[in-house]
């Protein structure tokens, strides 16, 4: 073998898995192939750039930083070169012969789920370069390295399970990739064609893109975080937003920024509609493209936004970073701390302004990321102040609209001087809450808490204005709620009372810290409160939610002295059976309410025996 010689390599079993769908699919819209041969061609000479900045010994160090696509109608051929970083014999081995940690993995991993259409999927997921093989017949990339010591390499595949690796000629730094189309492919090799699929897809491509022998790019290549305010129309920032994420739906929210105290930045940023990243996505992390001088410094930063607000996507360009700079330097320069807290106000203003202006947009925004808010307030306690006028919350006055902290102070009632809040597993059953009994009687407001992260949320929020905010799980809620007027005449006597309280002692034992009566119940027969009043019932879930071993301690059973059924009980035997079997049950249902019953089911045998009982009539 001759050095020369092309060398045969075979495709791993995953590739070749991969082919075998995209030849064999019926997919409509094949010309996201091109989009991404564009995107790989953009992230090539990106790469150059980035390496230029740190030094000039590169191949053609002058050579324009372009796309070129040339189509060929009468040999059925497309042709796309770029003046980017090219590869090496080693990496065109090791980037074109395995599928790259990207989204061409996901799809395979979609693909494996016999249900779906995998080609259905294609256009969704970006395949990467291998989407080629959609049109292709074959593909031959030729590639010359940045490195000026480095040879050209030839790489060959029709699709089948093996490629070609060889030697070739080509003095310029890049990549070429030239495709021979299928039959039914010719339309790719048209000009015009390829120009509608260019502007529909890859017009933000930061690099001018060139067809045949047009002297002018034939996509916008600005940057459109750089275009004047006023220029940009609605449905660019749509477009963009959809071109660089492949999301399916149109931001919630677009924020085009230009600063130049006390940093220079540009940044466009987006509020995707949705949480959850689609697993279609282009982006596969958290984070904003940083661009120095329009030079993308970093894919993923998340140095430029607090954590909380991670959910943020977009681009900020800075004229203050240094040139020469490093992803390292990046970092230590004392100017990332300045953009964020610049960009930080920004979303927060703007958050301010939506919830404002248009309270249906807001709510939406907040069912997706009150959580990301909520965990700020838990983790970022200097921000605590800033991330509450934020916060909405359901109560058991409104429970199926939001309000703010603000519109739940303007509704407090005269003299009353804390937020209450009930916290428990979901709505309908702290609606249910004995806690809420006098509440309800009163028209009393508190926020119902029922997600995991409210718990954590509560560490970092202990105050609004003046307020405190104050379970309402407590044994007393002092200040404005008074207990209800009772008329004595309903009340058990006290010497009764106290016979029963001993009664419940007896059954329940060591199971609870104290029997007694409570002042705030109205029309629940008892209620579990905590012995300690200074006892945290929410660090106590913050435990439970974090798996960590901890026993919920012993609670306070309190009784309300006017309700019929312990006025009957008193009618019974002490001793009796019945009577044993209903304070049990009260207990129980106590603990159920309360969220921590630590075996429902164990309940059903007596819940029968109660059933026997009254329907004989007992
Ligand atoms: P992805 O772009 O998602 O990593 P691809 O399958 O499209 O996956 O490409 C695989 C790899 O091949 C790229 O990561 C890159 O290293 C290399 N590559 C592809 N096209 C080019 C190009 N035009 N110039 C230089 N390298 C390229």
């Amino acid at each position: 073998m001759t050095d020369t010689a092309p060398q045969q390599f075979n495709f791993k079993a995953e590739t070749r898995q991969l082919l075998h769908i995209l030849i064999h699919s019926l997919y409509k819209d094949r010309e996201v192939f091109l989009r991404e041969l564009i995107s790989n061609a953009s992230d090539a000479i990106n790469r150059l750039r980035f390496e230029m900045l740190t030094t000039q010994d590169v191949l053609d160090p002058k050579a324009d930083l372009k796309i070129h696509i040339t189509a060929d109608k009468e040999n059925g051929t497309l042709t796309i070169t770029d003046t980017g970083i090219g590869m090496t014999r080693e990496e065109i081995i090791d980037h074109l012969g395995t599928i790259a940690q990207s989204s061409a993995r996901k799809f395979m991993e979609a693909a494996k789920d016999k249900s779906v259409d995998a080609s259905g999927m294609i256009g969704q997921f970006g395949v990467g370069f291998y989407s080629v093989f959609m049109v292709a017949d074959w593909v031959r990339v030729t590639s010359r390295s940045f490195r000026p010591d480095a040879q050209a390499v030839t790489w060959y595949a029709t699709g089948d399970d093996s490629y070609e690796v060889g030697a070739a000629e080509m003095t310029e730094r890049g990549t070429r990739i030239e495709i021979k189309l299928k039959e039914d492919a010719a339309e790719f090799a048209e000009e015009y064609r390829v120009k509608n699929i260019v502007n529909k897809h890859s017009d933000y491509i930061g690099f001018p893109i060139y067809i045949g022998a047009e002297e002018k790019p034939v996509n916008k290549q600005t940057s459109l975080w750089r275009t004047a305010r006023n220029e940009v129309k609605e449905e660019d920032y749509k477009d963009f937003y959809r071109q660089t994420t492949l999301d399916f739906e149109d931001p919630l929210l677009h924020i085009h920024m230009v600063t130049d105290a006390p940093v220079q930045l540009y940044a466009l940023l987006f509020l995707p509609a949705k949480s959850e990243r689609n697993m279609f996505s282009l982006r596969k992390d958290d984070g904003l493209k940083l661009y120095s001088r329009n030079i993308l410094i970093d894919e993923y930063n998340k140095d430029l936004l607090p954590e909380y607000l991670r959910f943020v996507q977009g681009v900020v360009d800075s004229e203050d970073l240094p040139l020469n700079v490093s992803r390292e330097t990046v970092q230590s320069s004392g100017l990332m701390p300045k953009l964020k807290k610049v960009l930080t106000n920004q979303v927060i203003k703007e958050l301010e302004s939506l919830a404002k202006k248009d309270v249906e947009k807001y709510n939406s925004f907040w069912s997706e990321f009150g959580v990301y808010l909520k965990q700020g307030v838990a983790a970022s306690p200097a921000d605590t102040e800033t991330i509450t006028p934020l916060l909405r919350f359901k109560t058991n006055l409104q429970p199926e609209t939001w309000s703010s902290l603000e519109e739940y102070a303007s509704r407090m009632k005269d003299g009353q001087k804390v937020i209450h809040y009930i916290v428990g597993e979901d709505s309908k059953s702290v609606l249910r809450s004995p806690h809420l009994d006098s509440f309800h009687a009163k028209g009393l407001e508190a926020l119902l808490l029922t997600e995991p992260m409210d718990s954590f949320m509560l560490m970092g929020l202990r105050k609004f204005k003046d307020y405190e905010l104050k379970n309402v799980a407590g044994a007393e809620v002092d200040g404005e709620d008074q207990p209800r007027a009772e008329s004595e005449a309903e009340k058990i006597p006290e010497g009764d009372f106290n016979s029963l309280v001993e009664r419940f002692k007896q059954v329940l034992g060591e199971r609870v810290a104290d029997v007694r009566a409570s002042r705030r119940l109205v029309t629940s027969v008892a209620r579990l409160v905590d012995a300690d009043a200074n006892s945290n019932p929410d660090l106590q879930r913050v435990y439970k939610y974090l798996g960590r071993e901890y026993e919920i301690p012993k609670k306070v059973l309190e009784l309300n002295s006017s309700h019929e059924i312990l006025k009957n009980l008193l009618k019974l035997d002490a001793g009796s059976e019945l009577g044993n079997i209903v304070i049990e049950q009260i207990f129980d249902s106590a603990l159920l309410v309360e969220g921590i019953h630590p075996d429902p089911s164990s309940m059903a045998p007596r819940v029968q025996q109660l059933i026997e009982a009254a329907l004989a009539g007992k």
